[in-house]
Protein backbone atom coordinates (compact mmCIF):
# COMPACT_ATOMS: atom_id res chain seq x y z
CA UNK A 1 0.00 0.00 0.00
CA UNK A 2 1.19 3.37 -0.82
CA UNK A 3 0.73 6.57 1.05
CA UNK A 4 -1.41 9.37 -0.51
CA UNK A 5 0.71 12.17 1.07
CA UNK A 6 4.53 10.74 0.49
CA UNK A 7 3.77 7.72 -1.88
CA UNK A 8 6.27 5.51 0.02
CA UNK A 9 5.40 2.12 0.63
CA UNK A 10 3.96 0.91 3.72
CA UNK A 11 3.25 -1.50 6.21
CA UNK A 12 -0.34 -2.35 7.17
CA UNK A 13 1.51 -4.21 10.67
CA UNK A 14 -0.34 -3.98 13.55
CA UNK A 15 1.87 -2.24 16.20
CA UNK A 16 2.23 -0.86 19.33
CA UNK A 17 1.54 2.68 17.31
CA UNK A 18 -0.99 1.82 15.21
CA UNK A 19 -4.26 1.69 17.08
CA UNK A 20 -4.92 5.21 17.16
CA UNK A 21 -3.23 5.60 13.64
CA UNK A 22 -5.08 3.04 11.77
CA UNK A 23 -8.89 3.85 13.64
CA UNK A 24 -8.20 7.40 12.45
CA UNK A 25 -6.37 7.52 9.21
CA UNK A 26 -7.89 4.17 7.36
CA UNK A 27 -4.62 3.13 6.65
CA UNK A 28 -4.48 5.75 3.55
CA UNK A 29 -1.17 7.46 4.25
CA UNK A 30 1.96 6.02 6.22
CA UNK A 31 2.85 6.83 10.07
CA UNK A 32 5.45 9.00 9.46
CA UNK A 33 2.97 11.72 7.69
CA UNK A 34 -0.04 10.97 10.07
CA UNK A 35 2.10 12.00 12.75
CA UNK A 36 3.07 15.57 11.25
CA UNK A 37 -0.77 16.35 12.05
CA UNK A 38 -1.57 17.58 15.70
CA UNK A 39 -4.54 16.62 17.44
CA UNK A 40 -5.46 19.62 19.29
CA UNK A 41 -4.71 19.03 22.84
CA UNK A 42 -6.88 19.76 26.08
CA UNK A 43 -5.43 23.07 26.44
CA UNK A 44 -8.01 25.06 23.74
CA UNK A 45 -10.39 27.72 24.05
CA UNK A 46 -13.26 26.56 24.86
CA UNK A 47 -15.69 27.75 22.72
CA UNK A 48 -13.93 27.59 19.15
CA UNK A 49 -10.73 25.03 20.07
CA UNK A 50 -7.86 27.49 18.84
CA UNK A 51 -5.18 25.12 20.18
CA UNK A 52 -2.88 25.89 23.34
CA UNK A 53 -4.56 29.28 24.60
CA UNK A 54 -6.00 29.77 27.77
CA UNK A 55 -9.46 31.07 28.29
CA UNK A 56 -11.40 32.04 25.01
CA UNK A 57 -9.39 33.45 22.81
CA UNK A 58 -9.27 36.82 20.95
CA UNK A 59 -11.48 35.88 18.41
CA UNK A 60 -14.18 34.58 20.59
CA UNK A 61 -13.99 37.44 22.75
CA UNK A 62 -14.41 39.18 19.40
CA UNK A 63 -17.59 37.90 18.32
CA UNK A 64 -19.18 37.60 22.04
CA UNK A 65 -18.24 41.84 22.07
CA UNK A 66 -20.85 41.79 19.00
CA UNK A 67 -23.57 39.66 20.69
CA UNK A 68 -22.98 36.37 18.72
CA UNK A 69 -22.26 33.35 20.02
CA UNK A 70 -19.37 30.34 19.25
CA UNK A 71 -19.99 27.22 19.99
CA UNK A 72 -17.28 25.32 17.68
CA UNK A 73 -15.14 21.83 17.83
CA UNK A 74 -12.13 21.27 15.91
CA UNK A 75 -10.42 18.26 15.32
CA UNK A 76 -6.97 19.47 14.23
CA UNK A 77 -4.79 22.60 14.38
CA UNK A 78 -3.44 24.03 10.87
CA UNK A 79 -0.23 23.82 11.33
CA UNK A 80 2.17 23.25 7.89
CA UNK A 81 1.03 19.81 7.83
CA UNK A 82 -2.39 20.73 7.50
CA UNK A 83 -1.47 23.81 5.54
CA UNK A 84 0.19 20.89 3.21
CA UNK A 85 -2.34 19.06 2.88
CA UNK A 86 -5.09 20.95 2.14
CA UNK A 87 -2.66 22.52 -0.42
CA UNK A 88 -2.61 19.77 -2.33
CA UNK A 89 -6.68 18.71 -1.49
CA UNK A 90 -8.15 21.76 -2.66
CA UNK A 91 -5.91 23.80 -4.64
CA UNK A 92 -4.31 21.02 -6.58
CA UNK A 93 -7.54 19.63 -6.43
CA UNK A 94 -6.44 16.06 -5.66
CA UNK A 95 -10.06 14.28 -4.73
CA UNK A 96 -8.35 11.11 -3.55
CA UNK A 97 -7.21 13.30 -0.20
CA UNK A 98 -10.76 13.26 1.42
CA UNK A 99 -9.83 9.98 2.38
CA UNK A 100 -7.28 10.62 4.69
CA UNK A 101 -9.59 11.92 7.48
CA UNK A 102 -12.35 10.46 6.82
CA UNK A 103 -13.04 8.54 9.73
CA UNK A 104 -11.68 11.00 11.93
CA UNK A 105 -14.79 12.98 10.52
CA UNK A 106 -17.05 10.32 10.97
CA UNK A 107 -15.95 9.31 14.66
CA UNK A 108 -16.36 12.79 15.83
CA UNK A 109 -19.88 14.00 14.18
CA UNK A 110 -21.19 10.60 15.16
CA UNK A 111 -22.10 12.02 18.23
CA UNK A 112 -24.19 14.72 16.88
CA UNK A 113 -27.02 12.67 16.33
CA UNK A 114 -30.37 14.91 16.65
CA UNK A 115 -28.56 17.63 14.64
CA UNK A 116 -28.42 17.82 10.98
CA UNK A 117 -25.15 18.12 9.23
CA UNK A 118 -25.17 21.33 6.77
CA UNK A 119 -21.67 21.52 4.94
CA UNK A 120 -20.64 25.50 4.25
CA UNK A 121 -21.01 25.91 0.16
CA UNK A 122 -18.89 26.72 -2.22
CA UNK A 123 -19.64 29.56 -4.51
CA UNK A 124 -20.23 28.30 -8.33
CA UNK A 125 -16.88 29.73 -9.91
CA UNK A 126 -14.89 27.94 -6.88
CA UNK A 127 -16.76 24.66 -7.60
CA UNK A 128 -16.12 24.62 -11.58
CA UNK A 129 -12.17 25.61 -10.98
CA UNK A 130 -12.05 22.72 -8.26
CA UNK A 131 -14.39 20.20 -9.64
CA UNK A 132 -15.62 18.84 -5.85
CA UNK A 133 -16.60 20.47 -2.94
CA UNK A 134 -13.90 19.61 -0.13
CA UNK A 135 -16.49 19.26 2.83
CA UNK A 136 -19.23 17.79 1.11
CA UNK A 137 -16.25 15.27 -0.11
CA UNK A 138 -15.39 14.31 3.79
CA UNK A 139 -19.18 13.60 4.60
CA UNK A 140 -19.78 11.35 1.71
CA UNK A 141 -16.51 9.25 2.34
CA UNK A 142 -17.60 9.19 5.82
CA UNK A 143 -20.87 8.24 4.77
CA UNK A 144 -22.54 10.82 6.87
CA UNK A 145 -25.85 12.25 5.93
CA UNK A 146 -25.96 16.04 5.46
CA UNK A 147 -28.64 18.34 3.56
CA UNK A 148 -27.17 21.29 1.16
CA UNK A 149 -29.23 24.13 2.72
CA UNK A 150 -26.45 26.93 2.00
CA UNK A 151 -25.42 28.20 -1.46
CA UNK A 152 -22.80 30.88 -1.90
CA UNK A 153 -22.59 33.42 -4.52
CA UNK A 154 -19.36 34.42 -6.44
CA UNK A 155 -17.55 37.32 -4.61
CA UNK A 156 -17.18 40.64 -5.93
CA UNK A 157 -13.33 41.38 -6.71
CA UNK A 158 -12.69 43.81 -3.17
CA UNK A 159 -11.12 46.14 -5.82
CA UNK A 160 -14.07 46.45 -7.24
CA UNK A 161 -16.40 47.63 -4.10
CA UNK A 162 -16.55 51.05 -2.78
CA UNK A 163 -14.69 50.95 1.04
CA UNK A 164 -17.73 51.32 2.53
CA UNK A 165 -18.62 48.10 1.34
CA UNK A 166 -15.58 46.20 1.99
CA UNK A 167 -15.73 47.42 5.30
CA UNK A 168 -19.39 46.07 5.99
CA UNK A 169 -19.28 42.13 6.33
CA UNK A 170 -21.93 40.84 3.62
CA UNK A 171 -24.01 38.05 3.91
CA UNK A 172 -22.87 36.23 0.38
CA UNK A 173 -24.50 32.88 1.83
CA UNK A 174 -28.44 32.33 0.90
CA UNK A 175 -30.87 29.21 1.73
CA UNK A 176 -31.35 27.06 -0.93
CA UNK A 177 -34.36 25.29 -0.08
CA UNK A 178 -38.05 25.75 0.37
CA UNK A 179 -38.63 22.73 2.74
CA UNK A 180 -39.10 23.66 6.20
CA UNK A 181 -35.25 24.05 7.76
CA UNK A 182 -34.60 21.68 10.94
CA UNK A 183 -34.35 22.87 14.67
CA UNK A 184 -31.22 21.97 15.50
CA UNK A 185 -27.92 22.37 12.41
CA UNK A 186 -24.18 21.72 12.78
CA UNK A 187 -22.16 24.05 9.93
CA UNK A 188 -19.37 21.27 8.90
CA UNK A 189 -16.59 22.95 7.56
CA UNK A 190 -12.77 22.66 6.58
CA UNK A 191 -10.57 24.87 8.27
CA UNK A 192 -12.06 27.30 10.55
CA UNK A 193 -9.83 30.73 10.66
CA UNK A 194 -11.54 33.82 12.49
CA UNK A 195 -15.27 32.10 12.36
CA UNK A 196 -16.17 34.78 10.19
CA UNK A 197 -18.17 32.44 7.88
CA UNK A 198 -19.77 30.58 10.48
CA UNK A 199 -21.26 33.58 12.08
CA UNK A 200 -22.58 34.46 8.69
CA UNK A 201 -23.75 31.19 8.12
CA UNK A 202 -25.17 30.92 11.18
CA UNK A 203 -26.78 34.26 11.17
CA UNK A 204 -28.98 33.37 8.00
CA UNK A 205 -30.28 30.36 9.44
CA UNK A 206 -31.30 31.79 12.62
CA UNK A 207 -32.87 34.51 10.41
CA UNK A 208 -34.98 31.50 9.01
CA UNK A 209 -35.97 30.06 11.86
CA UNK A 210 -33.08 27.42 13.20
CA UNK A 211 -33.22 27.49 16.96
CA UNK A 212 -29.56 25.97 17.47
CA UNK A 213 -26.68 26.30 15.49
CA UNK A 214 -23.12 24.97 16.13
CA UNK A 215 -20.37 24.04 13.67
CA UNK A 216 -17.28 21.90 13.39
CA UNK A 217 -14.42 22.35 11.08
CA UNK A 218 -11.31 19.59 10.77
CA UNK A 219 -8.63 22.23 11.40
CA UNK A 220 -8.70 25.08 13.75
ZN1 LIG B 1 3.53 9.12 4.07
ZN1 LIG C 1 -12.00 30.84 20.62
Amino acid sequence: MKCLLCQSPFENSLNFSSVFFLSASEEVVCLTCFSNFQAISENHCPTCYKNNVKGQCQDCLHWQSQGQKVNHRALFSYNQAMKDYFSSYKFQGDYLLRKVFAKSIKKALKSYRDYTLVPIPLSCSSLSSRGFNQVKAFLDEAKLPYRDLLGKNDAVKQSSKTRQERLASQQFFYIRANEELPAKVVLVDDIYTTGATIQLASQLLHENGVKTVISFSLAR
